[in-house]
């Protein structure tokens, strides 16, 4: 599939790791052969950049210095100390997996490739990534850096993301990984995809694999691998009530009490998708049905903002709503408004919480009341 004559991968093996002993990135995770380290690493890069990950990632070991703290902790205090990194549900996954470690596998991580696969939130890409670094394991990692690389070395077109050509793309990563060096062999390669052969102008000069690269020869290392078709992108508005009592405090659920699913489990402020609808009216009927708070005047509108989850383009409308007493809900969290951060929470929720502490000091004095 990739055209690298037979004869000439031994030496093609030898140029990339040569490389990457000599110029891979100094990163905190860098060195060490502890799975719980490389296995974090790896949870934390996914969808999200280096520079992002590395203050979370020393904090977060500081917290949790190994699986059995992290096992023994509980989750929202994980979720805390993922909050601004998103995709939460890798944090819960990650929680549950250390569990399931320290239960069923005496803390240590498996070094089986179907017992790390049987663990949640990991998939084969995670499961060949920590076995290869911390057990030298012969797994081949394919994520989008490295079927980037490769695409480029074959001169491959097509969708690198179809089913068909991600398994060849396995198996090509497969054949061409260097067994008796797994972990470096594997980091090599996408250490050059983050930062030679980039998706946009890769440094095709400073390529230690130039010589076999056929998109390099044929003049497409720019244009390959082909463009995906990206899923449209779909504008929702969503709205939501910062209850407020005398004591300024407010009132805090989950997607289950009253919240928005676009945010998970994640601590949030009462919200619904209103797209297309009268916005005003439906947060006011979701407070009656829900919350059973009857609004005596209207709604108080704070500062809009926007936010982007995937394909989601969403207007985040917060209102005001000043009530006598916070209605009593189960599950649901009375904390004062300046204090929300202490909860893991969405990056919406902190904008729309930061509209509110703006607004406060001249919002109009008015209730609603319980029905
Ligand atoms: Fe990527 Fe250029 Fe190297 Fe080919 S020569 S692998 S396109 S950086």
């Amino acid at each position: 599939m990739l055209k690298i004559p037979a004869a000439e991968i031994p030496k093609f093996r030898r140029r990339m790791l040569s490389w990457f002993a000599e110029c891979k990135r100094d990163l905190p995770w860098r060195g060490t052969r502890n799975p719980y380290r490389i296995w974090l690493s790896e949870i934390m890069l996914q969808q999200t950049r280096v520079a992002a990950v590395v203050p979370y990632y020393e904090k977060f070991l500081e917290i949790f210095p190994n699986v059995q703290a992290l096992a023994r902790a509980r989750t929202d205090r994980v979720l805390a100390n993922w909050a601004g990194l998103g995709y939460y549900s890798r944090a819960r996954n990650l929680h549950r997996a250390a569990k399931e470690i320290v239960t069923r596998h005496r803390g240590h991580f498996p070094r089986e490739y179907e017992a790390a696969m049987a663990l949640p939130g990991i998939g084969r890409y995670t499961a060949a990534a920590v076995l290869s670094i911390a057990y030298d394991a012969p797994y081949a990692v394919l994520d989008g850096n490295v079927a980037r690389v490769l695409a480029r070395i074959g001169a491959l077109h097509g969708d690198l993301r179809a089913p068909s050509m991600w398994r060849k793309l396995e198996a090509a990563a497969q054949e061409l990984l260097a067994r008796n060096a797994s972990g470096d062999w594997n980091q090599a390669v996408m250490e050059l995809g983050a930062t030679v052969c980039t998706p946009k102008s890769p440094r095709c000069g400073e390529c230690p694999v130039e010589k076999w690269c056929r998109a390099r020869k044929l003049g497409l290392a720019e244009k390959l691998p082909s463009a995906r078709k990206k899923r449209a992108t779909i504008e929702i508005t969503l709205a939501a009530a910062v209850l407020l009592d005398p004591r300024g405090r407010t009132l805090l659920v989950r997607h289950s009490e009253g919240g928005s699913e676009l945010f998970s489990r994640m601590w949030q402020f009462p919200a619904l998708d209103t797209t297309g609808t009268d916005t005003r009216a439906a947060l006011a009927g979701h407070l009656r049905e829900i919350f059973g708070v009857a609004m005596k005047g209207a709604l108080t509108p704070l500062a809009t903002a926007r936010h982007a989850v995937t394909f989601r383009n969403i207007r985040l409308e917060p209102y005001l709503v000043r009530v006598a007493r916070l209605p009593r809900v189960l599950g649901a969290r009375m904390i004062g408004l300046g204090q929300i951060r202490r909860l893991p929470i969405s990056n919406a929720t902190q904008k729309i919480a930061s509209a509110a502490t703006a607004h406060t000091g001249t919002a109009p004095r008015w209730c609603a009341q319980r029905a």
